[in-house]
Formats: structure tokens, sequence, C-alpha cells
């Protein structure tokens, strides 16, 4: 079989694995990615496309442009399940053609030296000695079976999981993940019969029967062209998510012209914290495959760039001291959890808390602000929910009707503030996650016990 040498080989060409060659891209070192896709596909995959301004100024990314860019946003709507209340949280954001920004990233990496197989699988890792050494490649295009050796494995494979779920199971780095820690998602893309009123506004429609655990969106692609769809919870044994979107589409996007669908597709989304650890000897993971979607909207997209930026700061640093084990990698895991993974934490405490909320609570806790959208926009920007002290005492006049809601509330914004502390605290070494991960489990074991 043939081999090859390189310093990286990064593993699927996503939002993730494309921001890891396009970060590293230009510092000297050989790498190689490669997607089982055809290239055209790359990046074509079940989502809303909806990614806030605010991650390609803070990783340096370029902006989408020309067609790339399919519709500016200026901000999110959210309704309560009755409908009655309508919270605006402004912001800027894009709604991407996210193949074709993908494919863009991609190229300018290549263009910068990365070398790209579409149509490439990774078959299997290759295991040595306790490191992560490379992989078996198959590659449809000039069909041949071949081995690649690298310093690094990037694995950004996406929800698949599909090659770190082939290394040995008590590696830390294989981490597996509960259904309930999950969404089941679906969408389509579809034109409208009429121009869309402020088409510059995401929409998110709460609500528990139509959506358990999670929402249904709206999210306009331009003036008549919409990508509307719903997540669910998963391992809940709800019914399928074809039904509820069959049941309920007329009711959150009655615009839309049934005959006019370009796009349909559904998939699963991991909605919890971070891989307790995305580095191990000679690996790092990265994207969908570490957890790195916010587990309250669900989006993936800002925070996959976030992970791959942090993977090349990790890399180049190991190959500074020429050390690509765990602890010569470890600056992945430290880089992640202070730029996103700590947030991820704490909401994912917060997201708990929503999934069991019924929609009478939400009516109320929206129609009477126990939750205001600042602390709203807080709790999705920092992961902090603060009740503020002037507030407080308002709050709980009007929460006064359901005290336990108020209650609970305060819990659940301790044990945010909690775990957050823990993962700011993450461990320096590889030696101490274990003692780690058990204090994390802890509160989230007590947490779960306080809501049941
Ligand atoms: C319905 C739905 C709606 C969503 N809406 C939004 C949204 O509006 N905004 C947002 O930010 N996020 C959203 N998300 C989440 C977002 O889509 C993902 O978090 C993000 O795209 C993940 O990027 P990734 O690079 O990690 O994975 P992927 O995009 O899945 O990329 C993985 C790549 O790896 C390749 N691959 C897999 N295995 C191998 C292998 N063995 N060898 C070679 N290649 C391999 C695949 O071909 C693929 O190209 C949504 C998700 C869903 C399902």
């Amino acid at each position: 079989m043939k081999e090859l040498k390189y310093d990286v080989l990064i593993i699927g060409g996503g939002f993730a694995g494309s921001s890891a060659a396009y970060q590293l891209s230009r510092r000297g070192l050989k790498i190689l990615l490669v997607d089982s896709k055809p290239w055209n596909r790359i990046g074509d995959k079940p989502c809303g496309d909806a990614v806030s301004k605010a991650h390609f100024d803070k990783l340096g990314m370029p902006y989408p442009k020309g067609e790339e860019l399919e519709n500016k946003i200026n901000g999110i709507k959210l309704y309560s399940p009755d409908m009655q209340t309508v919270w605006t949280v402004n912001g800027e954001g894009f709604e991407l053609n996210a193949p074709l920004y993908n494919q863009r990233v991609l190229k300018e990496a290549q263009d910068r030296g990365v070398e790209i197989w579409d149509l490439t699988t990774a078959m299997k890792p290759i295991f040595e000695d306790g490191y992560v050494k490379g992989a078996v490649l198959f590659n449809r295009r000039t069909n041949e079976e071949l081995t690649v050796y690298s310093k690094v494995v990037v694995e950004a494979t996406g929800y698949s999981r599909s090659f770190r779920s082939k290394l040995p199971p008590e590696l830390p780095i294989t981490e597996d993940l509960d259904d309930k820690d999950a969404d089941v998602a679906y969408r389509e893309v579809l034109l409208t019969k009429e121009d869309i009123e402020d088409h510059d506004y995401l929409r998110i429609f709460i609500d528990q029967e139509t959506s358990p655990g999670g929402y249904w969106w709206y999210f306009p692609k331009g003036k008549n062209k919409v990508n509307v769809g719903l997540g669910i919870q998963g391992g809940m044994g709800y019914p399928s998510i074809h039904e509820y979107y069959k049941k309920y589409l007329d009711k959150y996007a009655p615009d839309v012209d049934k005959s006019k669908l370009l796009v349909k597709g559904g998939a699963l989304v991991p909605t919890r914290r971070p891989l307790y650890t995305m580095a191990w000897n000679g690996i790092i993971v990265i994207g969908d495959s570490g957890f790195t979607v916010n587990p309250v909207h669900g989006g993936g997209k800002g925070s996959a760039m976030i992970s791959g930026y942090c993977a090349a700061k990790a890399i180049l640093s190991a190959f500074e001291t020429g050390d690509f084990s765990a602890s010569g990698l470890w600056d992945m895991n430290i880089c992640y959890v202070n730029e996103y993974g700590a947030k991820q934490a704490s909401l994912d405490i917060f997201r708990r808390f929503l999934q069991k909320l019924s929609n009478d609570d939400i009516n109320y806790g929206m129609k009477k602000k126990i939750i205001k959208e600042e602390d709203l926009l807080e709790a999705s920007e920092k992961g902090d929910l603060h009740l503020s002290v002037a507030d407080k005492a308002m709050r709980v006049i009007s929460g006064l009707g359901r005290p336990s809601l108020l209650f609970k509330l305060k819990a659940v914004a301790e044990s945010m503030k909690k775990i957050k502390e823990l993962y700011l605290n993450y461990p320096r070494s590889p030696s101490s996650l274990g003692s780690w991960r058990r204090e994390v489990d802890n509160v989230l074991t007590e947490f779960n016990k306080s809501l049941s």
C-alpha cells in the first residue's frame, strides 16, 4: 500500500475542518485535508445556515460575499408558545449559502498551500504506541487505498464521529453522546408566495407541543425564500420529526409555496458541553464531532470555526515544542474552553431547564418578564444568567403567581455559574482530567435532581 507523510491530516472539510485548514495554512506545515464528498457537495448539509457576524470578526475569517451571502440579518424575533409575546433581540448575522462559503474557504486554504482531496474517506486510524499516527484512506478518484502518516490528525467528521469512534474505547477522546444530549432537526428551503415581511429578522418559535425540547425556525434567505424547520430533543421517544413538520408547517410558515421546494433534509445536532477533552496523543477533535454546538440554539457553525482556530493554535505550538502528546496538544482544550466551551457548559444547564418547562411556564415567564430579553442575550452571549438585584424584586412580585418557577430559575443561575467556573478552571494537564470530570458530572447530576 502506498505510504505518504504529512505534518497534519485533517479529516472532514465542513466548517470545522475548512477553518482549521485556513488558519493553519501558510505556516510552513505540510497539510492534507480529505473529505468523503465530491468538492461541490462539501459543506452541503442540513442546516438553518444562520451565523452571527461576530464569529467572523473575532476569528478573522472572510465574510461571505456574492452568492455565498443570501441575506443579511439584523436580529431575531422570539415568539412565546401562545404567540402573545414577541421578544426582539438585535444583532448582525448572515444567512449563508453554506456550501458556497465553505468551498470558498477550502479554495483559499488550497491556494495557500493546503492539499485537498475530495472523494476520499478516512477508513480507519493508525494507532501505535498509544498515539494516533495517521489514517488509512480510500481515494475514490484514483480508486486506491493508501496510508497517511502525520504528526497530528484533526478529526472534523461532524456528527458521524466516524474516525475517533474507531479508536480504542478506553481513550477519553472516544467519549460518546447520550441521545438526550442531541436534537433531531429537519429543514426545508422553499420559495414564498409573497414578499416576506421584516426579512432581515430570523424568527424562532418556542412551543413544547409542536417542537418538544427544541424550537421551530423561519430564517428568510431573501425576500422570497426561506429556510424553515424544527429541532426536537432526541432520546425521548417523541414521534418522528417529519410528523411534526407536516402537522405544523402551516402554523409557522403559512406563506410558503409547497410546490417550490428547493432543498430538504434532516440531521442530528449535539446540544451539550464540549467533549471533556478535545485533544489526545496525536489527535485533536473539532466541530460537531467535538460537541461544539451551542446547547440552547443549536447553532454550530460559528463554534466549529472557533474550534478550528483553536486547533490551529494548539498545533502550531506543538510544532514549536515537538511534543504531540495529549500534554503537547492540551492548548486545544484551554483555548476552546476560554473562547466558547465554558459558556457552552453553562448553556448545557440552561438547556436542561428550558427543555423541562411547560408552555404555560414559558408563556407566563416571557409575558411577566421573569426572564428578560437582556438576561437571555447575556446568557446566550456569555453563558451568565444574572438576575440583577434591582430587577429581582420586580420579578419576585410579578413571578408570585409561580414562585416555584422563580426558585428554579435561581437554582439554574447558580448551577450555570458553578459549572462555568469549573470550566474556567479546566485542568492544566491531562493527569487531572479524571478528577475534574467527576466534579463536572456531580454538578450535572445535582442539577438534574433539582429539576425532577
Ligand atoms: C437541521 C439543522 C439546522 C442547523 N442550523 C444551524 C444554523 O442555523 N446555524 C448554525 O450555526 N448551525 C446550525 N446547525 C449546526 C451546524 O450545521 C453544524 O454544527 C456545523 O455545520 C458542523 O460543522 P462540522 O464541520 O463540524 O461538520 P460537518 O459540516 O458535518 O462536516 C463534516 C465533514 O466530514 C466529512 N467526513 C465525515 N467522515 C469522514 C471520513 N471518515 N473521511 C472523510 N471525510 C469525512 C463529511 O463528508 C463532512 O463534509 C444546524 C444543524 C442541523 C442538523
